[in-house]
């Protein structure tokens, strides 16, 4: 059944630009009445949205990939969510939808903005709801681009990933076995490094919080490192460097580790292991691959199906947890993909 239209919508909006970070006083939380759509656009209930770590870079000013989130804007934020209400021909009352909603209750769109946010229907036959957010949507699209167009795996190869439980690494490190590749991961715990071993089939995983990186990688990578898929940068990125093989390929797809700093990020120092392995880093951005999404969609969603790709999704529940629960992703508190579920009376995974 589908919901009535709420009257209001709780949003959250960007109240200033976090310094290291984000506090509870960066955000204004905001209840707005909820006006019908125009015609021809569409209004969306949001059942979950995706919280990612570049929700943290979209909060500074400053050149990047994409225009910052203005102060006293919605913040900017992926999910899923049901039509409620439209005159939009392609997205009919009650169906699926995933784009940018935004973090709010109910989000109203005309055509062109529908267009702008990306919105596009799901088919809940390929995945839950999570699994949407997680490997299905942006993370799985990243590992999947970022692997194999960037990182270029050979079978045989030994392929690194940091955050390997997190959305992307876990993706990332599957994907790579699947392609015939030796994996290991780099995670924070135990049990993280447990869980990608154990249940998903990585060949080892080195807890960086545990001891050293490097002794990990002498370990675990005796010929050095084919491609380094990095999530973390920092540190790590540099222990990395000083094992890599000959004609490595090092896949710069985040730097988590530096997102809350407030003095400049720290820069690789081993990058003259480049030059002696003849090796190369590369940058990814995965909306440069947007149009190849459905191509990489059919292709995990059939692992998904055949049981050769596992996921693993974090769900924290209630839009007012917003603020808490990104905070998450940079303490590594989230254990997987991590998701909102701002919808609480419709269930995610059926
Ligand atoms: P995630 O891995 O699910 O969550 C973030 C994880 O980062 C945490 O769970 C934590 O895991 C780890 N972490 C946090 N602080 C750290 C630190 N100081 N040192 C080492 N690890 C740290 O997040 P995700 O969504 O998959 O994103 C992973 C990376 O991909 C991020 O850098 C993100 O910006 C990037 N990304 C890039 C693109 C692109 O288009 N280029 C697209 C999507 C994501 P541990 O417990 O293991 O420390």
């Amino acid at each position: 059944m589908i919901a009535a239209v709420p009257q209001s919508n709780r949003q959250f909006r960007l109240a200033r630009r976090p310094v290291g970070m984000p506090t509870h006083d960066d955000w204004q939380q905001a209840v707005e009445p909820v006006q019908p759509p125009p015609p021809g656009g569409l209004q969306v209930r949001t059942l979950a949205l995706s919280l990612d770590p570049a929700m943290r870079g979209w909060m500074n000013e400053g050149k990047s990939y994409i225009a910052p989130v203005g102060l006293g804007e919605v913040m900017r934020a992926g999910g899923v969510g049901r039509v409620l209400a439209s005159s939009h021909a392609s997205f009919p009352v009650g169906t699926l939808v995933a784009g940018v909603l935004g973090v709010q209750e109910v989000a109203t769109f005309s055509a062109a903005e529908a267009a702008k946010a990306g919105l596009a229907r799901i088919d809940a036959r390929l995945g839950t709801i999570p699994q949407w957010l997680n490997v299905l949507g942006m993370p799985g699209m990243t590992a999947y681009f970022g692997l194999l167009d960037v990182g270029q795996p050979q079978p045989g190869d030994t392929v690194v990933v940091s955050g390997a439980a997190g959305a992307v690494g876990q993706t990332v490190g599957q994907l790579a076995r699947i392609k015939g590749c030796r994996v290991v991961g780099i995670a924070g715990g135990r049990a993280k490094c447990d869980w990608v071993v154990d249940e998903l089939g990585f060949d080892a995983c080195i807890d960086y919080k545990a001891g050293p990186v490097r002794a990990g990688l002498k370990e675990h990578c005796p010929r050095g490192v084919d491609v380094y898929f990095d999530n973390v940068g920092g540190d790590i990125l540099d222990e990395v460097l000083a094992r890599l093989a000959m004609r490595a390929r090092i896949v710069i797809c985040g730097a988590i580790s530096q997102y809350n700093n407030t003095e400049a990020v720290k820069g690789p120092r081993n990058y003259l292991s480049l030059l002696v392995h003849r090796a190369r880093m590369q940058g990814m951005v995965v909306f440069d691959y947007n149009d190849r999404f459905p191509q990489a969609i059919a292709e995990l969603s059939g692992y998904l199906r055949d049981g050769r790709l596992k996921s693993r999704e974090d769900i924290v529940q209630g839009i007012e947890q917003f603020p808490d629960a990104l905070n998450r992703l940079f303490t590594g508190a989230n254990f997987g993909k991590l998701v909102l579920q701002v919808a609480k009376d419709e269930a995610l995974t059926t």
